[in-house]
């Protein structure tokens, strides 16, 4: 069978390391990218190599930011008394979209799954609780881990962790569907399990 010249094996290959893509997607890409002008392909690349020099995670809430803290984490009109969970930035960027929650945040990076070796230890949980520690005035920590069994037990765990401290722990409960992804929910949808949320 003929092959393709290396560079465009190449390309494929990287394309294909990619989530979501497989063989076929990975080729369609690598040719599309073959038939963008020079500077098309010069703008992509660079806004790859942009990305991943200027943005870092937030050293208060672990979102991705391109300054340190973030603009949530340094808005002084956030309520700093409320603390949602997410897990991961998309999370953050979908409560933000229902422009109802007027809190700040704390991304995990994951949810503990013991199936797959994730423990505590493996997402940023350790932070919230030295920054719960800094930050006594907060009231209320809502979790808004997807509701599959991961999510769940993540909740469950951070919910046993910050009984003892008096805070108030709540959990997003209405309107996601069991194995739903919060990245993926509409507002209404969203808006919803805040509204429904309770105390865990
Ligand atoms: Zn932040």
């Amino acid at each position: 069978m003929r092959q393709y010249p290396k560079p465009l094996n190449r390309l494929i290959n990287e394309f294909s390391k990619l989530p979501g893509i497989g063989g076929k997607t990975a080729q369609r890409l690598a040719f599309h990218v073959l038939s963008l002008s020079t500077p098309e392909v010069e703008s992509l690349a660079n806004a790859i190599r942009d990305a991943k020099q200027n943005l870092r995670y937030c050293s208060v809430c672990g979102n991705l930011t391109d300054q340190d803290p973030c603009s949530i984490c340094s808005d002084p009109q956030r309520d700093p008394k409320v603390i949602c969970v997410v897990e991961s930035p998309q999370d953050v960027l979908a409560m933000e979209r229902i422009r109802e929650f007027n809190g700040r945040y704390h991304v995990l990076h994951g949810t503990i799954s013991p199936v797959e070796g994730i423990g505590p230890g493996d997402i940023n949980l350790k932070s919230l609780i030295v920054r719960l520690q800094k930050e006594p005035e907060v009231e209320e920590v809502i979790i808004a881990t997807n509701p599959n069994i991961e999510g769940e037990a993540t909740a469950m765990y951070i919910s046993r962790l910050l009984k003892p401290s008096g805070i108030r722990v709540t959990r997003i409960a209405h309107g996601i569907p069991v194995g739903g992804d919060l990245e993926y929910a509409d507002e209404v949808t969203l808006l919803k399990a805040m509204e429904g949320r309770r105390e865990i």
